[in-house]
């Protein structure tokens, strides 16, 4: 495929047109003006030249099967075009016209018709709705875009048409090369899995940088993204993390898995790097095209002002990052060759008043020390320093480290940066930038290192959850009752709190009896999901006649606060003497599946949403991983005493959970709130649980 987009020996424009201004005629104008080597057909029933070009009168009447066919036709025309070209055996095409999917109604017809040519006649195609495509290489333009990028080393794809035109045209004065530039359009052929195949597999490309708004299907875009990242890295920004995309969600674990959570966690889990901005995604993008990964997280820092390395210093340290502790001899060396109000330590400062020559020998002896994983050049704009110099100094550093420059300010800089970047460092104008690229690479070389997730499973009793799903289905529910989901959770492993059900005074005491004191009595209803809201948790029941007392209290005072609720009676628990409260929960993504969720319940999750998101199923590795990455981790490590919780116990529990979910795809959602964690090596216990069911078997 890559070689009939992108090399193609030969391309027919379909809809070529003779006025300039129209994108068929741009198309053409960009395909003849870029050094591209191949056969050009323009095609127009009415034409005879288009820039000095022959034109051919019809599909039918061109005298070769093009390898790439690109269609400029209004949208109605376009499927008998495309078929006409697949029918022909026209392997590839691009779709730049519009007026499909994204305008509704009759263009989402249209679209179908696309789709359905796609698979009757095999022929591949990019868009509709889309830029088009270029590659350097060949100076291949099949596009109505206004220029052509620099070439370069960088693959990028775009989902927006407006992205890609911005890009392009913003990259050519940051000297920033692209090997590829794919406008992907409405995907309804080719999707963005497809197309990380293929820059994957494209030996130009070192970097693979895109522009997202929605990934088609989630289980194949991770399926691919994890193994190309082992290849190269991949850069994305995804845009809509806000979206409204947040649907009615009854649980907790819906609420906050929001829009952005799966994606979040589906980037993370296969190695794709992800930009929080248009600009984060540049720098990221040209620091992994330009240099080497560092081998760790400490930075040594050359800079001619102290604000900006204290700066730096505070960024990396908010990342993760660290600043190199020098080796004495280093600090000897700098004594020697530095003025005597300079720095030696790191950041090594050489002062304002410093001359550009000191630079490369501080730069020297920075770099060389063992100690630094990657070096970071400052410079501010002073009088006594040739940005011009100082950038040739820090191109001429050779080390097989990562160095990076910031070169401070615009108007006496620019030049020096462009330059910079022109040798292949990359060059920023602020600290923190550098700062954040240098994190993404060492975040880049650590998945390298780690192994690749492999999901564990847990032995679940699949039957006893299936005969529970099974009773739901027939009495057309889709919630389960608190001990039917109990008894899922039971079945996968998950310790779940002794239970009981009573519909009198009497039996509630009675099964408090069975138990063993003291016990928690919840109250037991279909139309209740917050029991404590009404008042319907009671714990620390120490005797018969607690119970009892208690069995009247909470069922008048459920009945008064909820006089149409129907009341089952109530649950008597065993009581969990100590424990912190954790939260695990469930809910179904429409893109990538089931996403597992774990945080410390109470404020915690509530008020603070310190949680953790993974697309299911998980490895022990990333189950482990969900726990100690919430903020609040240090509360289960135990603070002022407290012993640290059962991290192992926590983890196991995960894993049941995303076996759970890997055997049921029809759970909509499920939370534990809470589960209670206790000493390492004393488990866990959940005493509150809810499941939902997706609302036909067929919806999975
Ligand atoms: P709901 O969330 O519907 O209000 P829960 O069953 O989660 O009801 O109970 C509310 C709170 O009561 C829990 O968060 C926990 O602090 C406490 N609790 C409930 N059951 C137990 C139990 N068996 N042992 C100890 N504490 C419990
Ligand atoms: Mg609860």
């Amino acid at each position: 495929m890559l070689k009939y987009f992108f090399r193609p020996e030969s391309v027919a424009v379909v809809g070529a047109s003779t006025k300039p201004g129209k994108v068929g005629y741009d198309i053409l104008r960009n395909l003849l003006s870029f050094g591209y080597k191949g056969r050009v057909y323009p095609i127009n029933p009415k034409a005879k030249t288009i820039l000095d070009t022959p034109v051919i009168p019809s599909i039918a009447d061109l005298p070769e099967v093009v390898d790439l066919g690109v269609i400029s036709l209004p949208a109605a025309l376009t499927p008998k075009a495309l078929r006409e070209l697949g029918e022909l055996g026209v392997k590839a095409c691009v779709v730049v016209t519009s007026g499909f999917k994204e305008v509704g109604g009759e263009g989402a017809q249209l679209e179908l018709e696309l789709a359905k040519v796609v698979e009757e006649t095999g022929i591949r195609m990019i868009g509709p709705n889309c830029v088009g495509i270029m590659d350097t290489t060949v100076g291949l333009n099949a596009s109505f875009a206004a220029d052509m990028p620099n070439s370069g080393s960088i693959g990028f794809f775009s989902q927006s048409g407006a992205m890609c035109l911005a890009i392009l045209d913003w990259s050519l004065d940051n000297a920033i090369g692209f090997s590829k530039f794919i406008s992907l359009g409405n995907k309804t052929d080719l999707s963005e899995a497809e197309i990380l195949e293929m820059l994957a597999d494209d030996p130009d490309t070192k970097v693979i940088m895109g522009y997202l708004e929605a990934v088609e299907d989630g289980e194949q875009f991770m399926k691919v993204a994890r193994e190309v990242t082992r290849k190269k890295p991949i850069v994305l920004l995804k845009s809509g993390i806000t979206a409204a995309g947040a649907r009615a969600a009854s649980s907790h674990t819906g609420a906050l898995a929001g829009a952005d959570a799966a994606y979040e966690a589906a980037f993370k889990q296969c190695g794709v790097l992800r930009a929080g901005s248009i600009k984060e995604l540049f720098n990221l993008a040209q620091s992994l095209a330009r240099q080497p990964l560092p081998n760790g997280p400490a930075i040594g820092i050359v800079t001619n002002s102290g604000g900006p390395g204290i700066i730096a210093a505070d960024t990396a340290e908010q990342n993760g990052l660290h600043l190199a502790a020098l080796r004495p001899e280093s600090h000897e060396e700098l004594r020697e060759v530095l003025p005597a109000i300079a720095s030696v330590y790191n950041p090594v400062d050489i002062t304002g008043g410093a001359p550009s020559e000191l630079y490369a020998k501080a730069l020297k002896i920075t770099a060389d020390d063992p100690s630094v994983d990657s070096l970071l050049v400052i410079m501010s704009p002073t009088s006594t320093v040739d940005p011009k110099r100082v950038a040739e100094d820090i191109c001429a550093v050779k080390i097989d480290k990562p160095v990076f420059s910031v070169l401070m300010g615009r108007h006496s800089v620019e030049e020096s940066r462009i330059f910079c970047m022109g040798q292949g460092i990359p060059s920023y104008e602020f600290p923190e930038d550098a700062v954040q690229a240098i994190k993404g690479m060492l975040d880049y070389k650590r998945w390298l290192d780690s192994k690749l997730p492999e999901p564990e499973f847990v032995e679940g009793d699949k039957e006893a959850v299936a005969g529970i799903i099974a009773k739901l289905r027939s009495q057309g529910r889709l919630q389960m009752s608190e001990n039917e989901a109990r008894g899922c959770f039971a079945a996968y492993g998950i310790p779940v709190a002794g239970c009981l059900a009573a519909a009198t005074s009497v039996e509630a005491a009675d099964a408090a009896g069975k138990l063993g004191y003291p016990v928690v009595m919840k109250i037991d209803s279909p139309a209740i999901s917050h029991k404590s809201d009404v008042g319907g948790v009671v714990v620390g029941l120490k005797n018969r006649k607690q119970v009892v007392e208690a069995f009247h209290d909470m069922t008048s005072r459920v009945r008064r606060i909820m006089p149409n609720a129907w009341l089952r009676g109530v649950l008597v628990q065993e009581m969990v003497p100590s424990g912190r409260e954790c939260i695990l929960g469930l809910n179904k993504d429409p893109q990538f599946g089931h996403l597992l969720m774990f945080g410390l319940g109470g404020i915690y999750v509530e008020v603070l949403k310190d949680v953790a998101f993974r697309v299911a199923p998980v490895s022990r590795k990333e189950a482990t991983d969900m726990v100690k990455s919430i903020k609040s981790f240090a509360l289960l490590q135990g603070v002022r005493g407290d012993m640290p919780a059962d991290v192992p116990g926590l983890a196991q529990a995960l894993l049941g959970l995303s076996t759970l979910a890997h055997d049921f795809p029809e759970i909509a959602e499920a939370d534990i709130n809470p589960l209670l964690v206790r000493e390492r090596g004393r488990g866990v216990v959940a005493v509150d649980a809810r499941i939902s069911l997706t609302q036909q078997k067929g919806d999975e």
